[in-house]
């Protein structure tokens, strides 16, 4: 109150302030911040300890578009259209053999996949096309199809384009947010009934527990957040330091060509570098592809049976984010008198494995990096790192939900909540 000289603003205008006019400068003002704590020699923007985590949406939960449930619907009312289309050809056999198939083609009436848009023109086309006809008392069908056609398949369909749009490839959207993905909650784990609710993944960097670099995403999925985090970074990091949900080819591949030092686990690498003593899981892990050895002579696969695997092609792979990477496979010839067959596959023919020597190479660089001195106390930070942080906000700020929609406000109002943290622990 002192600071705005004893004046109480308005609850519209503080909310005016973090929803519009904070949002152009939001970027340039936590920039500002991280350099401040440079300046101070809080952070060296060096080891870069990244995480995410799901933060609840302002949307409503109850009032969600799901991406399956749409389709079903959408497939539902093209096939409507399309019984409704054929009943009015069958009335009117003496106009379509005027006009003559091309026509219905053209204007996606015997089309599966009709549009919106072209079944306007139909419409419009029939109505002009039959309008002596539609006058007479006994074409009642006809009209009463057309009229469906019309008061409800198109603008069912248009709606389900709408939504179509809406969702850009992701699940489901919250009909008050449509900006938020639903997402399943980390506090709703173990619930009897979890439910996904509309949120958003929102990414933290962070050194020392000072938030360096955020963004937040509608993907709920971490590893294809990450090169998007990154390159919205005004300066990037020397060492990335994550968790194995990171570990993809496509990440270690940007880390290597922005000459990043990766610290960045992968799903197997505990496995990798534990050393079990129950021999059941050492006798099951001998039979992962991974654990094959490799004949580079005869660019083959030596199973735990000493049996070969040989190549058979090649595939391609794209991401999310449209990544592409290729995968070897290689199938053994001698498996249905392997003794070893039921632990190894549960195909019944031979077993087939796929392999990327790219992402082999990869995760034996992280390995190595992982696993050095260095490796091991990054390793042991990380967990203090990311996490305390969000325990801060979530716990001690009781941030646990937006109060703002849209992803560019969600956006501003996650960057005050850093500006913020940021200043408290500063303040210590
Ligand atoms: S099932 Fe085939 S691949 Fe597996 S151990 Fe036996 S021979 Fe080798």
């Amino acid at each position: 109150m002192w600071i705005s000289g004893e004046n109480t603003p308005d609850h519209r205008t503080i909310n005016e302030f973090r929803g519009k006019r904070m949002q152009p400068v939001i970027a340039e003002v936590f920039h500002a911040v991280v350099e401040y704590l440079v300046a101070g020699n809080y952070v060296k923007l060096e080891n870069y300890y990244v995480d995410g985590t799901k933060i609840e949406a302002d949307g409503n939960k109850h009032k969600v578009v799901w991406a399956k449930r749409k389709e079903r619907y959408e497939k539902a009312v093209k096939e409507q259209v399309n019984e409704l289309l054929k009943q009015i050809e069958a009335e009117n056999e003496a106009e379509e053999a005027e006009y003559g198939e091309r026509d219905l083609e053209e204007m996606g009436g015997r089309n599966e996949d009709v549009n919106g848009e072209q079944l306007k023109k139909k419409i419009a086309e029939l109505n002009e096309r039959l309008r002596d006809k539609l006058q007479k008392r006994e074409n009642t069908s006809t009209r009463q199809a057309l009229k469906k056609l019309e008061s409800n398949c198109l603008p069912r369909l248009e709606k389900y384009e709408e939504q179509t749009k809406v969702l850009a490839g992701r699940n489901s959207y919250s009909k008050t947010d449509p900006d938020a993905t639903c997402m399943r909650m980390k506090e709703d784990r173990g619930a009897e009934r979890p439910w996904a609710k509309p949120a958003y993944n929102v990414q933290v960097g962070t050194e020392g527990q000072f938030i360096v670099g955020y963004s937040v995403h509608n993907k709920s999925s971490d590893p294809i957040c990450l090169i998007e985090h990154l390159d919205g970074l005004k300066q990037l990091p020397k060492k990335v330091v994550a968790d194995a949900a990171y570990g993809s080819e496509e990440n270690y591949d940007y880390l290597q060509k922005h000459e990043l030092e990766n610290y960045v686990k992968y799903p197997t690498f505990y496995q990798d570098t534990h050393h079990y003593r129950n021999p059941e899981i050492i006798r099951k892990h001998q039979f992962r592809s991974d654990h094959f050895e490799y004949d580079p002579e005869s660019d083959q696969f030596i199973c735990p049976a000493k049996k070969r695997l040989s190549y058979l092609y090649t595939s391609k792979y794209k991401t999310a984010n449209g990544y592409e990477s290729e995968r070897r496979h290689y199938e053994c010839s001698e498996c249905q008198d392997c003794p070893l067959k039921p632990q190894c596959t549960k195909a019944k023919g031979n077993r087939r494995i796929q392999v990327s020597f790219r992402l082999i190479e990869f995760r034996k660089q992280a390995r190595e990096n992982l696993t050095s001195d260095l490796g091991k106390e990054l390793r042991a930070k990380r967990s203090v790192e990311v996490e305390t942080v969000f325990g801060h906000i979530k716990h001690n700020m009781s941030f646990r939900r937006f109060h703002l929609r849209d992803l560019k406000k969600v956006n501003t109002e996650w960057g005050l909540v850093s500006i913020a943290h940021n200043m408290r622990k500063l303040a210590g």
